[in-house]
């Protein structure tokens, strides 16, 4: 006989016999009367066991069940409007396939509320409860919807190295590792080798995969080891790719919405899909707004408080152009008539930083320059350098933080709550 999945029991099933394997998510016994709620991974559903309706093997062997054991049950079903779904099984089999211990490490029903660290401890139980099962069907659909995107829009996905010689941007947010006799880093972005890639004639690559920052700071919007989205695309400048990024955002939101109902549902939340075009505002105009509250001027990077400001302010997503030069990587392209300014920008949610983006620079003179004006040594960079001595289009692209996407979708506070196994300061393990 074939399984069933808790959601699939319908009217057809009445008076049939079927299936269902999964978790003991729940017990009662009232005397007479024995219930379980099986959860699989779509859902829930009752067994009910009437002392007179089946046999003394089965009735024995529920009470000596334990909570989240494995089962694999059979019987028949029948409908009962108060039973989850409409349905309830009367069993004539019941197999366990896995014991669990007790009590347990974390109680699965949510009837007792645990601490994030408490839950992140024993990720795999915590893991079980529906809703936050529901951000992980939810990312995945994400991460679907994005390569569904760009890969209808030309885009072709690439994997580069995350064990590196140099670091992209310098700087102290690097994970040194021993490499055989030498030194190595953990990849802070993909961003020199996808511009590597636009040498190599690709003109549209993206890559999903992760990004190592050295973050010291505790912050609920930071991880150790995140999911950048990235793209770089050639013969292309900023506005391209912002145009391509917020159409990918609502791209992203409207399958979320269309695929993913039940999981929104489990989370509780209704999705707001963004509308694009999403405003412009320059750099200056966000100053600007931000020092109505903070003392910041020109020049300055954005804190979170102001970008907590500004957000108030536009409620929606938004770019933020027109960066200036010396706050912004030294591969992003210059204003050819205003040089203090660049070709950069940020995309923004009202509460946080989603993705950062720009035209680069492609003359490699200009690049030397850039580098060792920052404080860099060109030496280092050899090995990308040599990839604009040969014929490199124009290009630009942009680096997405997967976990900040759906932590603003789903507004989630924390950003621990959409990895499986975070990696901050503190947590190594699991
Ligand atoms: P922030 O200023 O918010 O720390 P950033 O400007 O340093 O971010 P970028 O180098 O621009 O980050 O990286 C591009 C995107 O990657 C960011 O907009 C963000 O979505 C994501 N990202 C970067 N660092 C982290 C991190 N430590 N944890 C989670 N996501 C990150
Ligand atoms: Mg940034």
């Amino acid at each position: 006989m074939k399984r069933k999945y808790s959601g699939e029991i319908g009217k057809n099933d009445n008076g049939k016999e079927v299936v269902v394997k999964g978790w003991i998510h729940e017990m009662r016994d009232l005397g007479g009367l024995r219930f379980l709620i099986i959860r699989d991974r779509e859902g829930k559903v009752q067994v009910t066991a009437p002392r007179k309706k089946v046999t003394k093997e089965v009735f024995e062997l529920i009470k000596g069940l334990s909570r989240e054991s494995v089962v694999e049950i059979s019987g028949v079903v029948k409908e009962e409007p108060k039973a989850p779904g409409g349905f309830e099984i009367i069993p004539d089999k019941i197999k366990v396939l896995s014991r669990a211990s007790s009590p347990l490490l974390l109680e699965v029903t949510e009837k007792v509320p645990a601490e994030l660290d408490t839950r992140l401890d024993s990720r795999f139980l915590d893991l079980r409860r529906p809703r936050i099962q529901a951000i992980f069907r939810i990312r995945h659909q994400v991460q679907k919807a994005v390569r569904d995107f760009l890969e209808r829009n030309g885009f072709i996905e690439i994997n580069t190295p995350k064990i590196v010689a140099t670091a992209t941007e310098g700087g102290a947010a690097l994970f040194p590792i021993s490499y055989f006799e030498k030194e190595a880093f953990l990849n802070q972005s993909p961003q020199l080798y996808k511009q590597m890639m636009m040498a190599a004639g690709f003109e549209r690559v993206y890559e999903i995969g992760p990004i190592f920052r050295a973050e010291e700071h505790n912050t609920t919007r930071h991880l150790n080891e995140a999911t950048s989205i990235d793209i770089e695309m050639s013969f292309a400048n900023h506005e391209d790719v912002m145009k391509i990024l917020e159409k990918m955002v609502v791209h992203v939101y409207r399958q979320v919405e269309q695929h993913c109902e039940r999981y929104l549902e489990w989370l509780g939340i209704t999705l707001e899909i963004p509308d694009a075009p999403f405003p412009r505002i320059t750099y200056e105009e966000a100053i600007e707004i931000a020092s109505k509250e903070e003392e910041i001027e020109w020049g300055d990077d954005l804190t979170t408080k102001s970008e907590r400001i500004i957000g108030e302010t536009i409620g929606e997503h938004y770019f933020i152009v027109d960066w200036p030069t010396e706050i912004k990587p030294y591969y992003t392209m210059p204003y050819e008539n205003k040089p203090d300014l660049c070709k950069a920008f940020d995309l923004m949610h009202p509460k946080l930083e989603l993705a950062s983006g720009a035209q680069r620079i492609h003359d490699v003179q200009l690049l030397e320059k850039r580098i060792a004006d920052q404080g860099l040594s060109p030496e280092n960079f050899e090995f990308y350098l040599t990839a604009f001595r040969y014929g490199i289009p124009p290009h630009a692209g942009w680096g997405l933080g997967c976990e900040r996407l759906v932590m603003t979708m789903l507004d989630l506070n924390n950003i621990r709550e959409a990895v499986l196994f975070p990696r901050d300061r503190q947590r190594l393990t699991p």
